[in-house]
């Protein structure tokens, strides 16, 4: 142990890693689990090395890891980490070695990720997830239980166990697909993070076959909360069909968040949501969030909810936002 020390001391930094053999040697178990626990650790060297080998061997018996390992270890070893999520909870971050880095920017990032959703949520959620990183497309799909056909657009997604409406779901994990940090950036996985975090937060609440305008708009409205971005950068296809004097005639339908007019319905869907919480408050959006979420919806259920929510019925309030988003652009 005193070697580890050492060797921990002289690496002067927070990180480090097991080899293969050592985790064997020091917890009998998990041959091909390549261990980076985080710590939580401010001074090195003011750690023992005991209190390593319990972060080690309590990511190693972490249950949650059990499933992932399944579907990852035949496509190599993996590597495991450690984060503390506030309030005692653990987030773990799982990928493969070589996605070292971009583990440590996930890493880095889930604290202030889970406090941001709380912030807009709430804390009456689990404050924690397994965050996966994928080296190829048959991992990614194989962790979200995705077909074959998984869109090659999507570059991350969160996935739970099958669970009763109202209770809190258990297996939930966040999956990024193999080319999500070159696609998007070290910026864009953390609002990436920010929104699947988002999904998982809510998931309990949410009922699928709810209306997608308001699910990923409100997953995109927290991601996007706070960061400083403006209205043109989060929503550039927008801003082109509204410069063009062609705005959108009412909400995104769920068929429009697939295919090539994605990304127009996720932006016009962040819009609705933005519009909601600039113009009634983001404790009536998270009230709208879980009467819209809460089913599937009908025109008339959902002119009933939103004119008992926000005061205003369905075509109303589409008018409301489409004459905010005239005035988002110059
Ligand atoms: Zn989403």
């Amino acid at each position: 142990m005193g070697e580890m020390r050492r060797w921990l001391a002289a690496r002067g930094r927070l990180r480090f890693c097991l080899t293969i053999a050592a985790v064997i040697a020091l917890t009998g178990a998990c041959g091909a689990l390549l261990l980076v626990p985080n710590s939580v650790l401010p001074k090195p060297g003011a750690v023992s090395a005991d209190s390593v080998v319990g972060q080690a061997r309590a990511a190693v018996g972490d249950p949650r890891l059990d499933p992932v390992r399944r579907t990852m270890e035949p496509f190599g070893e993996l590597a495991a980490e450690r984060v503390s999520t506030g309030d005692g909870a653990q987030s773990l971050v799982v990928g493969h070695p070589g996605q070292r880095r971009d583990m440590e920017v996930l890493a880095g990032e889930l604290p202030g990720a889970v406090a941001a959703v709380s912030q807009v949520w709430g804390r009456d959620w689990a404050g924690s997830a397994v965050v996966v990183l994928t080296a190829n497309i048959s991992e990614f799909a194989g962790l979200v239980h995705a077909g074959a056909d998984l869109p090659t657009e999507i570059a991350a997604a969160s996935v739970a166990d099958p669970f009763v409406p109202g209770t809190r779901p258990t297996g939930q994990r966040v999956v990024f697909g193999p080319d999500a940090s070159a696609r998007v950036g070290p910026d864009g996985l953390r609002t990436l993070l920010r929104h699947e975090l988002t999904h998982v937060a809510a998931r309990a609440g949410t009922v699928d076959g709810a209306p997608l305008w308001m699910l990923e708009g409100f997953a995109d409205y927290v991601a996007q909360h706070g960061q400083g971005h403006r209205f043109a950068e989060i929503a550039p296809t927008l801003t082109a069909r509204l410069r063009a004097g062609e705005p959108p005639r009412d909400l995104p339908a769920d068929r429009e968040f697939g295919g090539a007019g994605a990304a127009f319905a996720y932006e016009q869907a962040w819009s609705v949501n933005q519009f909601i919480a600039e113009r009634f408050g983001q404790t009536a959006l998270v009230d709208l969030y879980h009467r819209i979420a809460a089913g599937r919806l009908d025109a008339a259920g959902t002119d009933r909810i939103l004119r008992e929510t926000l005061g205003s019925g369905r075509a109303e309030f589409v008018d409301g936002w489409r004459g905010w988003l005239a005035h988002q652009v110059g």
